[in-house]
């Protein structure tokens, strides 16, 4: 079965072109899917004979809303959705001035190990295709009914080891054809994977890279972030200068504050001396307390930033959303997997046989 979703224009031309269609078939097909057509009978401007056809050897995924909370607080959205094979993933919905955000998930699970996160607990257990990433956004938007303008790739799962997928969704949502929404509204965040960077730098896209950074010395920071150790911050650091070079664009570097681990004055005054001059920003971000992990958010959170902030170096405290719905990464479909509901159904086809999104 074809994954039409997940294809290009270009690869979408090429498919109806070797079913004897014309090309406009190709651009049809597309914007049909890209508002969030699930079904091929939907697509009324084809030939029943085409609808037909395409139901017999192609298929459309459409996750199905597993669980949905809604943040009595600030109006944040989480959704768990349970994808095709039954797996289930996490998507959150931000309300800011700016605009609604989503926040959206690029693999099931995430093979990175870090120490305060909830995403990791149980591994990863598969990357997710080009449409499953664009049915986030899609979706959210069409389910939530609020117009979704910023994307942010920092839910479940690390975008840059899912390297390929990630740069077709990007083409995916940023197409004039489907959502379009601009490169310069949307952020990946990493948590540092350097050939990967390079390789993105190379490309220089508009979006705005995050590199989850955590600590800035390499004792405290392979100790939280496995992936650390193959990599060191002397590379991580000069990596990250070469991706400001290549592309003009400034880095935003994450940073939760951990009581007693990765909040102390030195560790403000190292960070201060590799940032400065680099046009990076930092953004600090109060812990979410995650069950399993013995980490407590840190108390000294202005002191951090004024330190900062005093050796020139920019630094914002982000604003905590949906701390009553678990909207943290990955803490909702952990609840899930704890609370003992399959996450496997074996039952479970395509969600489009079973009614589409609700
Ligand atoms: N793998 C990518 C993207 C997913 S994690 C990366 O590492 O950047 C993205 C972000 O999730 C982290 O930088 C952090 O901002 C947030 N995060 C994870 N666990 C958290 C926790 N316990 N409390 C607050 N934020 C957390």
């Amino acid at each position: 079965m074809t994954d039409l979703k997940s294809m290009n224009l270009e690869e979408m031309s090429s498919f109806f072109r070797a079913l004897g269609q014309p090309a406009f078939r190709a651009k049809q097909v597309f914007q049909w899917l890209h508002r969030g057509a699930v079904s091929f009978e939907e697509m009324t401007n084809l030939p029943k004979s085409l609808r037909e056809q395409l139901g017999e050897s192609c298929f459309i995924t459409a996750p199905a809303v597993e669980r949905k909370q809604v943040s009595a607080q600030d109006g944040t959205i989480k959704y768990l959705w349970r994808l095709g094979d039954g797996n289930c993933i996490e998507t959150v919905l931000m309300r800011y001035h700016h605009g609604n955000t989503v926040c959206i998930s690029s693999q099931v699970g995430c093979r990175m190990g870090c120490a305060f996160c909830a995403s990791t607990l149980g591994g990863k257990v598969r990357d997710l295709t080009p449409a499953e990433m664009l049915d986030q956004v899609l979706f959210t938007q069409l389910d939530s009914s609020l117009p979704i303008s910023n994307i942010v790739l920092m839910g479940i799962g690390e975008p840059l080891d899912n390297f390929e997928t990630v740069l077709r969704f990007l083409e995916l949502v940023n197409s004039p054809d489907g959502m379009n929404i601009g490169m310069r509204h949307i952020s990946l965040s990493t948590c540092g994977l350097i050939e990967k960077i390079d390789k993105l730098a190379q490309l220089r896209l508009q979006l705005t890279l995050s590199v989850s950074l955590h600590a800035p010395d390499d004792e405290t920071r392979s100790a939280i972030m496995p992936s650390n150790r193959a990599v060191g911050t002397e590379r991580l650091f000069a990596c990250c200068r070469r991706y400001f070079e290549q592309t003009g664009r400034r880095i935003s570097y994450e940073y939760i504050l951990i009581d007693g681990v990765n909040d102390h004055d030195w560790q403000a005054d190292l960070l201060a001396r590799h940032l400065k001059g680099t046009g990076g920003h930092v953004n600090l971000i109060p812990m979410n307390p995650v069950k399993e992990s013995p980490f407590r958010p840190s108390r000294r959170v202005r002191e951090f930033q004024d330190r900062l902030e005093r050796q020139g170096v920019t630094a914002t405290v982000r604003r905590k959303l949906g701390g009553d719905i678990d909207a943290s990464c990955g803490q909702l479909r952990r609840k899930q997997l704890l609370e003992g509901q399959t996450l496997q159904d074996p039952k479970a086809g395509p969600a489009a046989d079973r009614g589409g999104i609700r």
